[in-house]
């Protein structure tokens, strides 16, 4: 095969380590990048044997490397991975800041076959071999940030309740914890119209204006009930987003949710009396004085009626104690089933009751509480029992304060007692 020989100028000119040796290892060329880089001239290597300047390289290898070199006529390589270089030479100090070994690519080229020569090239690929380091360094960096990524994924997938929808509310996915709160399977639920969870009549309105806020772009807060395939209420403190596409089209939306049930009966036994499960008199005096606070002739348009169970004591010491509370859950219903949803009943303490009737006139008010004496007087407690209540009611009058009005409903109470019981007094 023909070898090309390279004149001595042009390989002086290379930017990389030439050197030409025999089998041997004789030098029969230096160029001018080595004698810079190993300091050793070409006039003291030049027909001197490689083995006294450099005694360190493995020269089995190397003696096999160039007979394959010889005998095939292709270059073989040294692997450039190996930590172990050719020739040890210093890195440039301009460049590097610490005295470092040069990495280098070491090829092995037949030369002049017929004399056994070869010539062996030096690549400096210290900047390649740095590159790929500081990606080896980058990458370790990303995957560490992966893993804690992947770890926060799941915290949150175990510690909040999260669903993710398409535009027309088809559900695309759900935390895990959100599962386990509502107790079913994802697999169950994947794929289906976000409808499959039931709300309460009252969070159904509240619905329709969620998708009305979320559909324009806006989230929505607010608390949904939610009741549960066992039947059960939930509360939850919702937060619901849309997703914006990169044109700014809703693309999805991220719901997440706060269960406050625990809270939710919490406040309501809190504003409970536990007997009758009517308000209790701290939640009928919190909302009347508010009401008297924040006087505005509108709001504060209402009727108080209190209502007082006749001899009572009767009922207790003729039936015992237990069908006397029956007695009063059946009066407490009574009212209930009387009123309007508008207002609002408590119970006032013992067997005394009191109502406030919203946006109501003395005539129409007259009207309500001779029906609810009569239903009263209608109703039969434990197959026999009977009984009747009296009342006394009137109507708030702009700027007075709680204690007046109820002065006054007390006063015509009285009166009602007075003229003979089952009846209604005006004040
Ligand atoms: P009047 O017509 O004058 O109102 O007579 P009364 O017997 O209803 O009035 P009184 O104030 O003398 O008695 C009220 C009774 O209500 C006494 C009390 O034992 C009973 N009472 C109060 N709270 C409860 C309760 O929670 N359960 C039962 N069973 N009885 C109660
Ligand atoms: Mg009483
Ligand atoms: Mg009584």
């Amino acid at each position: 095969m023909n070898v090309i020989k390279y004149p001595d100028i042009l390989l002086d000119s290379l930017e990389n380590g030439h050197m030409i040796i025999d089998e041997n290892y004789t030098v029969s060329y230096w160029n001018r990048w080595l004698a810079i880089n190993t300091q050793i001239d070409k006039e003291d290597i030049i027909g001197k044997n490689l083995e006294d300047f450099y005694p360190d390289i493995n020269y089995k290898v190397l003696h096999r490397k160039i007979k394959t070199a010889l005998t095939i006529g292709t270059p073989t390589f040294y692997d450039t991975n190996s930590s172990k270089k050719f020739i040890s030479i210093n890195r440039n100090k301009v460049t590097t800041s610490s005295l470092q070994l040069m990495q280098q690519q070491v090829t092995i080229s037949p030369y002049i076959i017929s004399e056994n020569k070869v010539m062996i090239s030096i690549y400096d690929i210290s900047e390649l071999f740095e590159t790929k380091l500081l990606i080896k360094k980058e990458m370790n960096k990303v995957n560490k940030l992966n893993e804690k990524l992947e770890a926060e994924k799941e915290i949150i997938d175990k510690n909040i309740m999260i669903m993710k929808t398409s535009v027309n509310g088809i559900i695309k996915d759900v935390s895990s914890f959100f599962c386990d709160s509502f107790n079913i399977d994802r697999d169950e639920i994947l794929g289906q119209n976000i409808s499959i969870f039931k709300l309460d009549d009252v969070s159904d309105v509240i619905y329709k204006e969620l998708w009305t806020t979320i559909k324009n772009k806006k989230s929505w807060n607010g608390e949904l009930k939610y009741i549960t395939s066992k039947g059960q209420a939930k509360w939850f403190q919702s937060r619901v987003m849309p997703i914006l596409d990169i044109h700014g089209e809703v693309h999805e939306f991220n719901a997440v949710y706060h269960d406050i049930t625990n809270e939710k009966l919490l406040a309501e036994l809190y504003i409970t009396d536990s007997l009758t499960k009517l308000y209790n008199r701290a939640h009928f005096d919190e909302t009347i004085n508010l009401i008297v606070k924040n006087q505005r002739k509108a709001d504060s348009e209402f009727i108080l009626v209190l209502v007082d169970i006749d001899n009572f004591k009767v009922i207790n010491d003729t039936y015992g104690h237990q069908v006397g509370d029956e007695a009063l859950i059946s009066v407490a219903n009574t009212l209930k089933s009387s009123l309007r949803d508008n207002d609002l009943v408590a119970r006032w303490g013992g067997e005394e009751f009191v109502i406030m009737l919203k946006d109501t006139t003395i005539n129409e008010a007259k009207v309500i509480v001779e029906k609810i004496r009569a239903n009263i007087e209608n109703s039969i407690i434990n197959n026999d029992i009977k009984l009747t209540a009296s009342f006394g009611f009137t109507k708030y009058i702009l700027g007075e304060d709680s204690k007046e009005i109820f002065k006054r409903v007390d006063d015509a109470l009285y009166e009602a007692k007075e003229a003979g019981r089952n009846r209604a007094v005006l004040k």
